[in-house]
């Protein structure tokens, strides 16, 4: 007589981030990476980075556990010069092969923002014609993303777990343990290039007509839509 084969029920995606976020609580940021990338989503996951003030940390850890993970970059079209030139030397300087420059969709640009100054008017619907938009092509066929939020910097991040599930995706947020300090001690530690507007006051960088200088003691991101009452993007809510 044959034995029944028993078959587990497949676990939802809820419940398999609960379980990966309980196994990997306060473990290292390449554990993390090492287990999402070469195993849990090999081949179906990207890094979304911005190549802003902390980006080199994640992007530095990524190569050392596969350069060839797809990087997705979006390209707003309102960067500093600083930023893009930025871009260019750390993917060649850590060997990441698969940058993707992602740009927004070019007859939305004509139709939703053809003088280019919507984000004067109405920053949240710049935001999703240059960011979440894009984004959202940009990570069909992928089913999971590494991200670099961090705990420190606050508001909704300030309680992430190191794995979530947003209905879509699968999101990875390897540093989220991370303090201000440990950053400064990897880059330091790694010889990591800085962004070259962190010197002239810049702790979070994004686009040019959103961004301001902080002051010493000031939150990270206070320089972020600084005085509009807008604190993230849209990438991360909607
Ligand atoms: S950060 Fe500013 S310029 Fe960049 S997409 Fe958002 S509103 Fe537009």
């Amino acid at each position: 007589m044959t034995a029944a084969v028993l078959q587990m029920p497949a676990q939802s995606p809820e419940e398999r981030v609960r379980a990966l976020s309980k196994e990997f609580f306060g473990a290292s940021a390449e554990d993390i990476l090492e287990r999402a990338i070469a195993h849990e989503f090999a081949g179906e996951i990207a890094l979304v980075s911005s190549f802003g003030a902390e980006s080199g940390v994640l992007l530095h850890l990524v190569s050392r556990v596969a350069p060839d993970t797809p990087v997705i970059f979006l390209d707003t079209q309102k960067h500093f010069a600083q930023t893009l030139t930025h871009r260019r030397k750390l993917a060649a300087s850590l060997g990441l092969t698969d940058v993707r420059d992602i740009t927004p969709n070019e007859e939305e640009q004509q139709a939703e923002d053809r003088t280019g100054d919507l984000w004067r008017r109405d920053p949240d619907a710049c935001c999703d014609l240059r960011k979440v938009r894009p984004l959202k092509g940009a990570l069909d066929g992928f089913d999971a993303w590494v991200t670099g939020r961090k705990a420190f910097h606050g508001g909704g991040r300030a309680h992430l777990p190191a794995f979530e599930w947003n209905g879509t995706h699968f999101k990875v947020n390897p540093l989220v343990s991370w303090a201000q300090s440990d950053v400064k001690a990897y880059t330091e530690k790694h010889d990591i290039p800085a962004h070259p507007l962190v010197a002239q006051g810049y702790p979070s960088i994004g686009c040019w007509p959103c961004t301001m200088p902080v002051e010493e003691g000031e939150d990270v991101r206070a320089g972020r839509w600084s005085g509009s009452g807008k604190v993230e993007c849209g990438i991360h809510t909607r």
